[in-house]
């Protein structure tokens, strides 16, 4: 069976998109071995004007790039399509809807991977826009069953402030990884056994050694997914 095509939708930040790129890859590269890699097309946006649209609260004009940047892929080739950022699934719904190839929702593959470790409480971390707004919480809480525990107000605006000052530029600094793990042992002591890396570039900064509960690194769990499904079964 030939493999199916990735459909990405990247430049969220390039950062990010670079590693689903690796991941993926490697992942094909590993299940079917030679010189197999995977099939892919990449829609890349400049991140500056998403990233306008985000903080002025213009989710239309961000909904209407996305749907453009989906069908461009499926015209393309894409067999499915997978958007490279937590965030941008605020508008997944609408995305999907635009489209007659299936999306990948980054939530499924983190929380069905939570569900079967038997976790019940976990903590998220990313923009904002998703640990505040209910696109994504909802999902792991009304479709997985989740319990979901955010930062408090202050710690928010330090994980969201990292993200777009310094991880989505590539800047990697150990005095915020350090006030990362503090705010993770703060949702520890409020009873999370494991904490979601719900923005795709944290994965730089945070990784499981770092951490005394389970990580779940969205990015890494998305990009699987996007192979399994370009794979399919029994291969
Ligand atoms: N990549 C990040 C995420 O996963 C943030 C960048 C964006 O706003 O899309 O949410």
């Amino acid at each position: 069976m030939t493999m199916k095509t990735i459909g990405l939708i990247g430049g969220m930040s390039w950062e990010s998109s670079m590693l689903y790129y690796q991941i993926i890859n490697e992942t094909v590269k590993v299940r079917k071995g030679g010189h197999h890699s995977a099939k892919s097309l990449l829609y890349s946006v400049d991140f500056q004007e998403i990233k306008d649209l985000q903080h002025q609260g213009n989710w239309a004009e961000a909904t209407k790039i996305m749907i453009e940047a989906a069908q461009k892929l499926e015209a393309g080739g894409a067999d499915v399509i997978v958007i490279c950022t937590n965030t941008m699934h605020k508008m997944a719904p609408e995305v999907m809807n635009s489209i007659s190839i299936p999306l990948l929702h980054i939530a499924d593959p983190t929380a069905e991977k939570i569900v079967s470790d038997k976790i019940n409480k976990v903590a998220l971390l990313g923009t904002a826009f998703t640990m505040e707004q209910p696109f994504y919480k909802d999902r792991l809480t009304g479709q997985y069953g989740l319990e979901v525990v955010v930062p408090d107000e202050a710690d928010r605006a330090v994980v969201h402030d990292i993200i777009y000052h310094e991880l989505c530029l590539g800047i990697i600094n150990e005095h915020s990884k350090k006030k990362y793990l503090d705010i993770i042992d703060s949702l520890i002591r409020k009873g999370a056994e494991a904490v979601i890396l719900g923005c795709t570039e944290i994965t730089m900064l945070i990784s499981q050694e770092d951490c005394t509960i389970p990580v779940y690194d969205t990015t890494r769990l998305h990009a699987e997914a996007a192979v399994d499904f370009c794979i399919g079964d029994g291969e």
